[in-house]
């Protein structure tokens, strides 16, 4: 299992590299199998055809018997006499070599004995068909000497073309030339070059080597490589050579000069004789029709010479196997294209600018440098590819998060799935074996606050958040467990082997204190925790996948609903619950028309005079079903069904009414400020400067009689709006306080930027202050430091006198707790504030 998720790993990473292999690989097997010859010799033809043609060779003259000739003459064969004539002619003109490319081993009387004479002389060659006279061989005329007898046989494709030029075989230890060479050799006797044929993989003339073709040679693959042969490279589509009608000759309408020590080839270009060949020239243009046989000749004789004298390259191929890396870098290249190029108008215009990318480097190579590499295979590669890899991503997509490159939750799905199988599986196998279970289990994650990250750093860096999020995930997990974004701002993970319900906590523990680091997106840190919902595969109880994400979504949301930043392992008794807090959310909606809200005031204390200098305005909700319900439990329920912000809104205006009846009601003593708790989602809320300044105007209270309290994470979620923020507030000359100081992660740096004007220390540091003297130095510390920065401390959850004492020794300004008072209503504050009571 583990090789196979390394190499899932492995295909998820390289996608580009594993595709081109498999298509590579693909494309390479049905190349072998000769599947893209023909269309690999098209692209020849093309190339060929793009090149420019050269001139006539000068060397060259053909003879050719044309239609009109054999008209002329009334018959065909023609007779010996005919032959005859023409060759005495020639021979005035001082040729150096003839080569006479018609059949000769019979006679066509009259005029053999004056044939025979012209055949003796030492300039003539003569051709014959390969072969056993007996069967398909045609033998040379009689009395020719072996030396002046070369073979016509032209090769053909598979598609009838003449591409190749066959030069020489043997057989049997017997040597045998063709028509052309012997020419081309009679041509340079003066340069007496020997013939030697190299192992059948190349034949050195004189100085020079003609590496001969193989079965794979260039785009061939099932080519018939017997005997030596080599590229036909055409001198031009149409004639290599000045061409000359039997008639011409006889008549004397030839210019001596383009005999006189040429090299001339007789042969038929007449239709009706049949000797004619498709060339690439021919094959798809109606203005190059088929080439008469002595034609095709005199192309060879014309390649040979022009690759003894005039240097010119033979055409030359690449080896198999670097073909076939040729093949996979453009497998490779597509498929990175495919992978890079998201959208598909930009991938098909890059294909085709890469396939003609490559169609001009093959063109240039054959152009520049006669080499003749294969242009279907690559191209067939490039494309499939980079389709393989479109196709690969398109059913990626839709199995993961684009977002988090994660799983998504159909994937996720499949994934618990299969785990719920294997579990049955292996328990089956197992109970027999040893009775114990093996198990899996899936962990859903909840965002605490994403909401509010959302709505105040905005979606892009909240995006951003979810991606250093899931990397966080990622690098807490083993190999083998999967991670999934399965909503907005959930995830989960599936655990495939389990040893213990310990282990699942540890690691549910482990990740939510990742979470809890701070991250930093565009130079700010933010804060966040995340919820942990846990389903144990106990007994095998669930079949479906969906349950199971349910179940886990379910102990997640009631996580959440106790606190927050915790875990919770789903038991069954939870789907009761979820019903309980969906009728809480629809009850909390009726509550503001019905006016089941209260405020409790809690007396803020001067530690100084001992009286009292304000009081926390605390919500209280009395239903009449449910009776009182604590502001812990709605409270977290508000917040997220965005309930809180017509709450809060309530509150703060009760708050303030209440107030400036107090301070009418009670001139004789000093102004009282009264302190309201804000949310995160008030916080985030655009207009909420305006509905404060709105609020005060309506009351007439003194915008210094009211506190906000914000608690230190949502300071701390976007430090530089919340300090924009503050500053509104502040111009409307309110107080603003730090709540719950000490329980967060309040950047030190960032409080002196703070306009606040109060720490409250949290209750859990003053509860304990008695006993543990660590806490009650971190007390210390926190007035130290408020002082420093000129801001007032309150203590929270004052419930001792020990405490009271300790706080005022540390000189803290305030103190708040069950000790003065619990929250009260307003009519008891109101009892409590004409008793104007001191500690
Ligand atoms: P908080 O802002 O930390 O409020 C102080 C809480 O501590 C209050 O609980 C108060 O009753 C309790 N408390 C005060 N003195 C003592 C003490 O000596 N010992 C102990 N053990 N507890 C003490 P309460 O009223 O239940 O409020 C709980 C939380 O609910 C508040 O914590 C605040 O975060 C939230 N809350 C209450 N009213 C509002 C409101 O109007 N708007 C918002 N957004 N949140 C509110
Ligand atoms: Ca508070
Ligand atoms: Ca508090």
């Amino acid at each position: 299992m583990s090789t196979g998720h390394r190499f899932s790993g492995f295909i998820l990473k390289h996608p580009a590299l594993i595709s081109s292999l498999l298509v590579a690989g693909l494309v390479v097997g049905v190349r072998q199998a000769g599947g893209l010859q023909p269309w690999e010799l098209l692209t020849y033809d093309e190339m060929l055809r793009l090149r420019p043609a050269q001139d006539p060779d000068p060397r060259l003259l053909v003879v050719t018997v044309t239609e009109q000739d054999i008209q002329e003459q009334q018959r065909w064969p023609l007779s010996d006499q005919v032959i005859a004539r023409l060759l005495e002619r020639l021979q005035q003109y001082r040729p150096r070599t003839i080569g006479l490319g018609i059949y000769r081993d019979i006679s066509h009387p009259p005029g053999q004995s004056d044939l025979l004479k012209q055949l003796q002389a030492p300039n003539l060659i003569a051709i014959r068909l390969l072969g056993d006279a007996a069967k398909d061989g045609v033998p040379a005329p009689p009395g020719m000497a072996p030396d002046r007898v070369g073979f016509s046989d032209i090769v053909l494709d598979p598609d009838a073309v003449v591409r190749r030029n066959f030069l020489f075989a043997t057989s049997e230890g017997k040597r045998f030339y063709s028509f052309s060479l012997r020419l081309s050799l009679h041509y340079l006797a003066d340069q007496h070059l020997t013939v030697t044929p190299i192992a059948q993989k190349a034949l050195q003339i004189g100085e020079r080597v003609f590496p001969t073709l193989d079965s794979h040679a260039g785009g061939y693959q099932t080519l018939d490589d017997r005997g030596y042969q080599i590229m036909l490279n055409y001198r031009s589509g149409k004639a290599a050579a000045r061409q000359v009608t039997l008639g011409d000759v006889l008549h004397g309408r030839i210019d001596p000069a383009w005999v006189k020590d040429k090299l001339v080839l007789i042969g038929t270009t007449a239709p009706s004789v049949k000797d004619l060949f498709v060339t690439p020239f021919s094959l798809s243009d109606d203005k190059n029709p088929e080439m008469g046989g002595v034609l095709v000749h005199a192309q060879k004789v014309s390649q040979i010479l022009g690759i003894l004298l005039d240097g010119q390259s033979v055409i030359w191929y690449w080896p198999q196997p670097i073909e076939i890396a040729w093949i996979w870098i453009w497998a490779l290249l597509g498929g990175i294209l495919g992978w890079r190029l998201r959208h598909p108008a930009w991938l098909g215009l890059s294909v085709a600018i890469g396939g003609i990318s490559l169609f001009g480097i093959c063109l240039g190579i054959f152009l520049l440098q006669a080499g003749w590499i294969s242009f279907v295979a690559p191209m067939s590669a490039f494309i499939g590819s980079s389709i393989a890899i479109l196709a690969y991503r398109l059913l990626y997509n839709a199995l993961h998060d684009e977002l988090t490159g994660l799983p998504n939750r159909t994937l996720f799905i499949n994934q618990v799935q299969w785990a719920i199988n294997r579990g049955r599986q292996l328990n089956l196998l197992k109970q027999k074996q040893l009775g114990c279970a093996p198990s899996w289990a899936v962990l859903s994650l909840g965002l605490d606050s994403f909401k509010a990250i959302n709505d105040s750093f905005g979606p892009h860096r909240a995006d951003e958040l979810l991606i250093a999020i899931a990397k966080r995930l990622k690098s807490g997990l083993k190999s083998g467990d999967h991670l999934a974004r399965v909503g907005g701002d959930e995830f989960a993970i599936l655990l495939p082997q389990i040893r213990d319900i310990d282990e699942v906590a540890h690691l549910a523990d482990y990740l939510q204190k990742q979470i809890k680091q701070p991250f930093v997106l565009q130079g700010q840190e933010v804060f966040t925790s995340t919820s942990v919902g846990i389903v144990l595969n106990e007994l095998d109880r669930y079949l479906q996948p969906e349950d199971v994400l349910r179940d886990a979504q379910t102990a997640m949301n009631q996580a959440k609903a106790s606190g927050k930043a915790r875990y919770q392992v789903f038991m069954p008794g939870m789907r009761v619950q979820v019903m309980t807090r969906l009728q809480l959310e629809t009850d909390l909606r009726r509550a503001i028309e019905r006016q089941e809200f209260q405020l409790h005031y809690q007396p803020v204390v001067s530690l100084l005079t001992g009286k009292i200098a304000g009081f926390e305005a605390l919500l209280r909700w009395q239903n009449p079903q449910r009776g009182f319900v604590h502001p812990m439990e709605f409270i977290s329920v508000a917040e997220e069904t965005d309930l809180i912000i017509p709450i809060g809104q309530w509150v703060i205006e009760e708050a303030c009414r209440q107030m400036q009846i107090w301070q009418h009601r009670f001139p004789q003593l000093a102004p009282l400020v009264v302190s309201v708790n804000l949310s995160s989602k008030q916080f985030a809320q655009a207009n909420l400067v305006e509905q404060i300044e709105q609020t005060l105007r309506q009351t007439g209270l003194n915008g210094h009689n009211l506190k906000l309290e914000i608690t230190e994470s949502i300071a701390m979620t976007d430090v530089e709006t919340t300090i924009a923020l503050l500053m509104r507030l502040k111009a409307l000359d309110l107080q603003l306080s730090i709540d719950d100081f000490g329980t967060g992660y309040s950047s030190l740096s960032y409080l002196h930027r703070f306009p606040t004007d109060t720490i409250k220390v949290d209750r859990s540091f003053v509860s304990r202050m008695g006993s543990e003297d660590k806490d009650s130095h971190i007390v210390q510390t926190v007035i130290m430091l408020g002082h420093n920065l000129g801001m007032d401390i309150v203590a929270e959850g004052v419930e001792t006198t020990e405490q009271l004492a300790q706080l005022r020794t540390l000189k803290c300004e305030y103190g708040q707790g069950y000790l003065f008072s619990k929250p009260l209503p307003s009519e008891a504050i109101e009892q409590l504030l004409t008793m104007d009571p001191q500690w």
